[in-house]
């Protein structure tokens, strides 16, 4: 029997029995009173005591609480901490921001991942110098039509700076909804249950800590893997733990496995020492960053003939393949790569930008002041440590 079967018959027979019955949470039902209050009440009760101490809710400066709001989108706390404290050190306001060059920015992001956020940022602040004399929007309409901002990274920075009885829809947040009412299908099939419900449990006189002690329960202790309801303040009311199904929601997207493309990748080295790089064209996947040339190998080629090919085909020139340097696997939210990384030699012609935004000979001290995707930092990497072919 398929876990959506099971687990659909278990809620189905939920609904007949009384007791889970009167303690039900539906998102397209409406609560009573008393058991929004007690919601509440116990969360936020809760969140005194054990909630986080996260240096973005030390600070009541939109502009802050937004950039960590965009950096806390995939990926996890720890890793945002460190940089988020040197991004408000080198762009300390949104007129900073806005001021920046976009390679300071791009490069002041390299490693996080998702570079789109960081472009956004960067429009957003500009949108923000421009239209609303460099102070973040009170409004949710407003903050909604920058770059990047969403209804839930609106929400969420919106009631923490000032207060506004605002929703928020985060993946933590579609977690613990789903498991409170026991959704009977995937969270991304019932967005509007989803937010309707997190509309009617908002504590309105204190949205602020409302919504932060949400992330905290879905962080803390309702966690994708083993929700420790034992501790969990919402335990009375919550229906996939009345059920016993909490470990088995939210149901998953049934997904077809990740494609995967073989990519040749050429380290292109000139007599001068210097190696070459290109920029990224802005619209598209890793956008404005620096990468080593190559593409996609295509059926019945190796990976050596996709090199030149390809190099011709985007720089204009021709190259020697030599010794492989390394090979890279990286995976990205819809499709994994594997970079196939030689060294080459330069033989003829001057670089062009035909299928990219510039070209540029750097040496390889020269490397570290270009902002890379993660998957190429590597090949920086190996690099250094290997023996540069003359
Ligand atoms: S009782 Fe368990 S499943 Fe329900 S909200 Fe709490 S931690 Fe999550």
């Amino acid at each position: 029997m398929s876990q959506h079967k099971r687990l659909g018959d278990a809620i189905a027979q939920s609904k007949e029995s009384s007791k889970i019955a009167q303690n039900s949470v539906s998102p397209w039902v409406n609560l009573p009173s008393f058991v929004v209050e007690e919601l509440q009440q116990t969360l936020l009760d809760w969140y005194v005591s054990q909630g986080r101490d996260l240096p973005w809710r030390r600070s009541q400066d939109p502009y802050a609480i937004w950039v960590s709001e965009i950096m806390l989108q995939q990926t996890q706390v720890k890793t945002v901490i460190p940089y988020y404290q040197r991004w408000l050190v080198q762009f300390p306001t949104i007129e900073a921001l806005a001021a920046a060059d976009q390679q300071q920015v791009l490069k002041a992001w390299e490693g996080l991942g998702y570079y789109a956020r960081a472009r956004n940022l960067h429009r957003a602040a500009a949108e923000i110098v421009k239209t609303h004399g460099g102070v973040f929007p009170a409004d949710l309409e407003a903050a909604m039509a920058l770059p990047g901002i969403g209804r839930t990274t609106a929400g969420g920075v919106l009631s923490a700076a000032f207060n506004l009885p605002l929703a928020i829809l985060d993946g933590n947040v579609k977690r613990v909804l789903a498991r409170l009412s026991a959704l009977d299908r995937p969270p991304n099939k019932a967005i509007k249950e989803l937010w309707r419900l997190s509309e009617e449990i908002l504590e309105p006189q204190n949205p602020r800590d409302f919504n932060q002690a949400l992330m905290d329960l879905g962080a803390i202790l309702c966690t994708r893997r083993h929700p420790n309801c034992v501790l969990c303040p919402w335990q009375r009311h919550c229906r996939a733990y009345n059920l016993n199904v909490q470990s088995e929601l939210p149901m998953s997207e049934s997904r077809a496995p990740l494609p995967h493309k073989q990519i040749g990748v050429a380290v292109i080295h000139n007599r001068q020492g210097q190696i070459l790089i290109d920029r990224r064209r802005q619209e598209g996947l890793l956008g404005g960053l620096w990468e080593f040339p190559g593409g996609k190998v295509e059926p019945g080629e190796t990976v050596q003939d996709c090199i030149r090919r390809e190099i011709k085909e985007e720089l204009g020139i021709e190259i020697e393949v030599g010794d492989r340097l390394i090979v890279v696997d990286h995976a990205y939210t819809h499709f994994r790569i594997t970079l196939n990384v030689y060294h080459c030699r330069h033989l003829s012609g001057e670089p062009q930008p035909l299928e990219c935004d510039q070209v540029r000979w750097v040496t390889l001290a020269e490397l570290d002041q270009y902002p890379f995707p993660k998957a190429n930092t590597r090949i920086i990497q190996a690099l250094k440590q290997s023996e540069i072919p003359t």
